[in-house]
């Protein structure tokens, strides 16, 4: 196992396959955002994640861009899983997942987030810039058809876009019984635009009494989880901003075009391109990106990253 320099156990690996999206969301990405050719090959993504399983990855989540509009999405889980990998897991739109799920699980797939921002079809469609809501819900119905669980919702609130859904959020995750977790918009890319529409999660849990801590066994990431007495479903917060989680970080990000991203937060990249033929110097690269993982971000201190979202995958 790697550790870095604050003894932090490095085992969960995030993967952004593509930058490649089939929507545009206003907070994630340009409206005519060019995507890049180039792109690691199947061969290439499962080599390095063989050499970063050697070193203790355990966890892998695929990302993107939209991971369901890559084509290798399949071989690539059915890879990891020959790899040894237990807990393969993707984060998507929803958009293409009632076509696929059936396909991912029998790949090996174990766990979905789907990425939700609005139950209401005119605002879906404006926040994704042209998505079809009909779509994400078919997805999580099929999701539940094929018994992926827990099914996880992730949430940006924006104050002007969605604050007043939070309610109907805490429903939607009673309703369909399901984990609704809320993410703080982060100042990264396009999301640093709307920085003034920022909504912390700390002040939603002062104002809502119904929330009851809950201690959620499984929970190995950054939310903390919340009940409702009698209600069924989860909720989540994720918070970057409110409550700095840094200290307990265990995630590196490899992006489609082989940079090592040690730190969402940061701007550096880490490229493993040119050591792509000599396994000895991935794991050399990969060594000195995990020891030198930044202790926090500086998110609080005015840093942003201008790359945007859709390259790091959340
Ligand atoms: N396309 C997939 C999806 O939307 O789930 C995966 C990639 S997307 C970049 C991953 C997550 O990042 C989504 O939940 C999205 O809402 C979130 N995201 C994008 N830009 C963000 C920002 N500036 N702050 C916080 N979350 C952001
Ligand atoms: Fe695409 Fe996900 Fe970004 Fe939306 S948040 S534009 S779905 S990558």
């Amino acid at each position: 196992m790697v550790k870095d320099l604050y003894n932090r156990n490095i085992d969960y690996l995030r993967i952004s396959i593509t930058d490649k999206c089939n929507l545009r969301c206003r907070y994630c990405m340009a409206e005519d955002q060019k995507f890049s050719e180039d792109s690691l090959s199947l061969e290439e993504f499962l080599k390095i994640s063989e050499i970063m399983i050697d070193k203790g990855i355990k966890k892998i989540r695929i990302t993107g861009g939209e991971p369901l509009v890559e084509k290798n999405i399949f071989k690539l889980i059915e890879g990891f899983r020959d790899q040894g990998i237990e807990d393969i897991s993707i984060t998507t739109n929803g958009i293409l997942l009632a076509e696929y799920v059936k396909d991912l699980k029998a790949a090996g797939l174990n766990r979905i987030n789907i990425s939700l921002d609005t139950l209401n079809e005119e605002k879906y469609e404006y926040i994704t810039r042209g998505g079809k809501l009909s779509k994400v819900f078919e997805g999580i119905k099929a999701c539940k058809e094929y018994d992926i669980s827990p099914i996880k919702l992730n949430v940006v609130l924006l104050k002007d876009f969605n604050l007043d859904e939070f309610e109907d959020f805490l429903e939607f995750s009673d309703r369909e019984d399901l984990i609704v977790r809320f993410i703080e918009l982060m100042p990264i890319g396009e999301g640093i635009k709307f920085k003034d529409q920022l909504v912390k999660n700390s002040d939603i849990i002062n104002n809502c009494k119904s929330l009851k801590k809950y201690n959620y066994k499984s929970n190995t990431g950054p939310a903390d989880y919340y009940y409702r007495e009698g209600k069924n479903g989860l909720i989540g917060f994720i918070s970057p901003l409110s409550c700095n989680f840094c200290s307990s970080c265990n995630r590196i990000r490899l992006d489609h075009e082989a940079n090592l991203i040690s730190c969402l937060h940061s701007d550096k990249l880490i490229s493993l391109k040119d050591a792509l033929n000599d396994d000895e110097e991935i794991g050399n690269i990969i060594d000195k990106a995990i020891r030198d993982k930044p202790k926090n971000h500086k998110i609080l201190q005015g840093h942003t990253v201008k790359r945007s979202m859709n390259t790091i995958g959340g």
